[in-house]
């Protein structure tokens, strides 16, 4: 079937042998599994009784890239606003699937509000927290909503809320052995044990073995590591990974950028989301931006024009060459929803802005557009290098307007609108 993410983002196709081979899931009408894109997804913060507010961010969520996005559902003001949040997002053109988080009462809110497991594409069950003491008839309510809807769920565990019993049993029985295991190890046999035991029992509630995604998260990268790497091996589920507290600012980015990039290089994971703590205030679609980045720096996928630009050193002490490389990479990125309409395969544009004529000229010919200083103390003189030719110098104070034309020629040439009559031409500016 026709892959809906292969719609809006070109995929970079993984070699199949490396990918880890798991069944396809639909969630609406995205595809998490199998030989699909891996599938960039995020989560709300807004309030979801709020549905003005919930729904705004969906829809920035979802413009930022998120393929799928999650909101919490905890009550019952909650669950009544689902329906509307869908319906809001509906009326303003944003199809993105939602996905119903719940922890403790979900077998409630889904029977007591239909309207609610209606408009949900999936629902996140953490089997730690499915409530009391009933875990399992708790569990299988939840599962017989998504049975009677035809929805997929997705059994998240989660190391700060793993379940307690399964978790003390495994322990009781460690100590028992006559070389017991580290703590640790038992702690992430006891995630690996709580998936693909729910897993097992969703099965045995009549859920389909193709509506089930895993994920099991922890908050250190190497654990992270570890306990996806044991899933894999025993199941082929698709996973969905991510780092659970990852934190604020870049700590959290480069955690989850190590522990996403081990397993991904491994061909593990079907749908990631990178968790980050936003500063106050600070922009949530930041998340998503950084997922793509992932995939997109590992060749999995193309979500935006690269570019390259040297970080400038001693031979760029004018703040001209940051200025420039920055208003380029702003262009590109205020362009894309665009050109990501009218011209498809723009994503594989690269780009290169370098500061001198040290690594710029060799650096932009490798590119299929560059431009390049000539270093601080000398004349603002930049050559043009267009699929690897020198076209033009551009001098002056207008040289960034200039190059952003050269640019959008280039894009009309060898990314024609489809239909266009200047399909595959590639003549330099
Ligand atoms: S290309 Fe030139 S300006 Fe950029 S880092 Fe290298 S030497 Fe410095």
């Amino acid at each position: 079937m026709a892959c809906p993410a292969d719609r809006r983002y070109h995929l970079v196709e993984m070699p199949s042998s490396a990918r880890h081979r798991t069944t396809t899931v639909l969630v609406g009408d995205v595809p998490v599994g199998g030989d699909h894109p891996i599938v960039v997804q995020s989560m709300t913060n807004t309030d979801t009784a709020d549905p003005d507010a919930t729904a705004l961010q969906v829809a920035q969520l979802a413009h930022a890239g998120s393929e799928l996005v999650r909101i919490t559902v905890n009550n019952d003001e909650a669950a009544q606003a689902v329906p509307v949040i869908r319906e809001k997002l509906d009326r303003l053109g944003v199809d993105v699937p939602i996905i119903g988080d719940f922890h403790y009462n979900g077998h409630l809110l889904l029977t007591k509000y239909p309207a609610c497991a209606e408009a949900l594409a999936k629902y996140r069950i953490n089997p730690g927290n499915v409530g009391g003491r009933h875990k399992d008839a708790n569990f299988q309510q939840i599962i017989e909503v998504a049975l009677a809807n035809r929805k997929p769920v997705r059994i998240g565990v989660n190391w700060g809320s793993l379940d307690q019993q399964l978790l003390t049993t495994m322990m009781d029985a460690n100590a028992a052995l006559p070389e017991p295991k580290e703590s640790r190890e038992v702690m992430i046999e006891a995630m690996v044990a709580s998936a693909l035991r729910s897993a097992q029992l969703a099965e045995e509630t009549g859920q389909a073995h193709d509506a089930i995604i895993l994920s099991a998260k922890v908050s250190g990268v190497q654990d992270l590591v570890e306990v996806y790497a044991r899933l894999a091996d025993r199941c082929d589920y698709p996973l969905h990974l991510g780092l659970t507290e990852a934190g604020l600012g870049t700590r959290g980015i480069i955690s989850s950028t190590a522990g996403l990039a081990i397993l991904l290089q491994r061909g593990i994971g079907d749908t990631i989301r990178v968790s980050l703590t936003p500063a106050p205030g600070g922009d949530r679609t930041e998340e998503v931006q950084v997922a793509q980045q992932v995939l997109q720096s590992m060749g999995l996928r193309s979500f935006a024009p690269q570019v390259s630009a040297c970080p400038g050193c001693g031979r760029t002490t004018s703040t001209f060459f940051q200025e420039m490389a920055r208003d380029i990479q702003d262009y590109l990125r205020d362009q894309m929803p665009s050109w990501r309409e009218h011209h498809p395969g723009v994503e594989e544009l690269r780009v290169a802005v370098m500061g001198c004529v040290v690594n710029g000229p060799g650096e932009s010919k490798h590119a299929d557009i560059g431009i390049s200083l000539p270093g601080t103390f000398e004349e603002p003189v930049a050559p043009v290098f267009v699929d690897g030719e020198k076209v033009t110098t551009l001098r002056g104070d207008d040289i960034v307007p200039r190059f952003l034309e050269i640019l959008d020629g280039y894009i009309e040439r060898r990314f024609p609108e489809p239909g266009s009559v200047s399909a595959g031409a590639t003549t330099p500016a």
